[in-house]
């Protein structure tokens, strides 16, 4: 700890976004480029380093915290690297997009506000790439045995560099034309610009682990097949089957899944489009489901010119302050009002024509949709819901929409490549790969990490089933293994 008062006398400060009316017109990342480096020691100076750091708890990966906050108020970014890069291998990543459960669980938070952890994490991940800190670390010998990963998203990377390392010949195998997963085609440039996952997959295939691209397993190699060509098998497909909207007028031209709509926009941005097909501009947009996918797509409209743009969220507006009861300290305050990005953006441009905050109109349940007579929609009715989702009365509503947003979350792997269905795989009861304690599915040889195990969930959990589904397999490959394992398959963010 560089100051021990530093909580007392410094406030929280965090790394600050770009005037709206600038960043809407451009899709670069929303903070101001260079203005975290010059804050980020005192920031870090705020942290107590507590007997008993719950932040350290609270972050999936077990990051250690008050050690890399220590470093970083001495200005030792070589070691803080060092420290941060042994718990995680892609801090640039939750650095910019965790919603950091960590600071839920400083103990600064129980009466202040908490140290800026995930502000401290991006500035050494990103200084450590300046400064060369992070150099690809390819193994000192091969151990001859081989692993197929399939799916390239932040669980397969993070499984794929974890058993490079330790001397495994590990393929990727991945059925979109570019790895990267969700981070790739589902989160947009301005919450993360893709540099930075080149970087990191340039720094994997200096170390060793190849790519299969725009490779399909079960459609395009066979996954019988696959799994005898290979030693051991990671399935890390991630859980994109979407959940459905069953109301009438679904079937609209117009109405799109939200990871329709957001892989284009991305695709546009990579260059591969000049436009998207289904570009929110000039049209009347309505998102349906408030979480963070929906907050995705809430930014790209507003970036491509939609004419207007709503988001609607099944729940009751949350309070500002988190509940005591239900959420008390230090678990993740599931329920709080936040305002993300795209929100402050929505909310300063007043795009949603009627809203009870920034863009969203909350407590708001779809009845039906309705179009024009070729077949388009055109608006979208709905209805105010009490906390048991039953309509009140006498609040019925039309708003205009010829782009409807289905943001709902997903319900488990997605099964139509026929993966699951030919490896013989048993699910559990939530439509998710069944595994046990060690990683392993039913099948002798074959392992499941990330969201096809886990079910939606977040970047961080990804990287931490990665590291842990990668010892598992080295000790299934060696009978042994000093690969860290943070979490188990069953572990859960900590609740009451
Ligand atoms: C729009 C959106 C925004 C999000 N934003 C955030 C955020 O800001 N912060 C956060 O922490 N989390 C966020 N999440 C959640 C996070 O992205 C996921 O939890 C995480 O990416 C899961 O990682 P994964 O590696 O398990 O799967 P994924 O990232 O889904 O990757 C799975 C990969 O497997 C490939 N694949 C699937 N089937 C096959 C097959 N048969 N053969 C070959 N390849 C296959 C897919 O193409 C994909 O590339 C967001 C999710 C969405 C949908
Ligand atoms: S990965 Fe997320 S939870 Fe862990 S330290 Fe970083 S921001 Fe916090």
């Amino acid at each position: 700890m560089g100051d021990p008062k530093g909580f007392m006398t410094t406030p929280r400060q965090e790394w600050p976004r770009r005037p709206v009316e600038e960043r809407v017109r451009d899709w670069n990342e929303v903070y101001v480029p260079g203005a975290l480096l010059p804050i980020i020691s005192k920031q870090a100076d705020r942290c107590m380093d507590c007997g008993i750091p719950f932040c350290h708890e609270a972050c999936p990966l077990g990051n250690l915290i008050p050690e890399w906050n220590d470093l970083v108020s001495r200005e030792d970014w070589r070691a803080a690297a060092d420290r941060l890069h042994a718990t995680n291998n892609f801090p640039e990543f939750t650095g910019r997009l965790c919603p950091a459960p960590c600071e839920a669980g400083c103990v600064l938070a129980i009466n202040q506000p908490a140290v800026t952890i995930k502000n401290v994490e991006c500035a050494i991940a990103d200084r450590a790439w300046e400064e060369g800190f992070a150099p690809p670390r390819p193994p000192e010998r091969l151990s001859g045995k081989t692993v197929a990963v399939i799916g390239s998203g932040p669980a397969g990377l993070a499984a794929a560099q974890q058993l490079t390392r330790v001397g495994h010949t590990v393929a990727v195998y991945e059925r979109d034309d570019r790895p990267g997963g969700l981070m790739r085609y589902g989160i947009p440039e301005f919450k993360m610009e893709k540099h930075h996952l080149e970087r990191r997959l340039e720094q994997m295939v200096a170390e060793g682990t190849k790519f299969r691209t725009s490779t399909a397993v079960g459609r395009d190699v066979g996954a019988a097949e696959l799994k005898s060509r290979y030693d051991a098998v990671v399935i890390a497909t991630g859980a994109r089957a979407w959940r459905e909207l069953p109301v009438p007028g679904r079937e609209l031209t117009g109405v799109h899944q939200a990871m329709e709509y957001l892989p284009l926009s991305n695709r546009v941005r990579q260059g591969d489009l000049e436009t998207s097909p289904l570009s929110a501009a000039g049209r009347h947009v309505v998102i349906i489901g408030g979480g963070d996918t929906g907050a995705d797509c809430l930014g790209t409209a507003v970036r491509e010119g939609a004419a207007s743009v709503t988001q609607l969220d099944i729940y009751a507006l949350p309070g500002a302050q988190r509940d005591e009861d239900t959420d008390p300290w230090p678990t993740y305050p599931v329920r709080l009002y936040r305002l993300s990005a795209a929100h402050e953006e929505a909310g300063d441009l007043r795009t949603a024509p009627v809203a009870d905050a920034d863009a969203r109109l909350f407590a708001a349940s779809t009845l039906r949709l309705d179009g024009d007579r070729q077949g388009h929609v055109r608006s979208l009715h709905l209805v105010e819901v009490d906390a048991r989702r039953r309509p009140v009365d006498g609040t019925g509503r039309t708003l205009p929409a010829d782009l409807v947003l289905l943001a709902l979350g997903f319900t488990g792997p997605d099964r139509a490549d026929g993966l699951v269905d030919q490896l013989g795989l048993d699910m559990d009861p939530r439509g998710t790969i069944a595994r046990d304690p060690g990683f392993a599915t039913n099948v002798p040889g074959v392992f499941a990490a990330g969201d096809a195990g886990r079910g939606q969930s977040l970047i961080v959990w990804a990287i931490a089933e990665g590291r842990a589904v990668a010892a598992a397999v080295d000790h299934h490959l060696t009978g042994s293994s000093r690969l860290p394992a943070p979490i188990g398959p069953y572990d859960r963010p900590m609740a009451v």
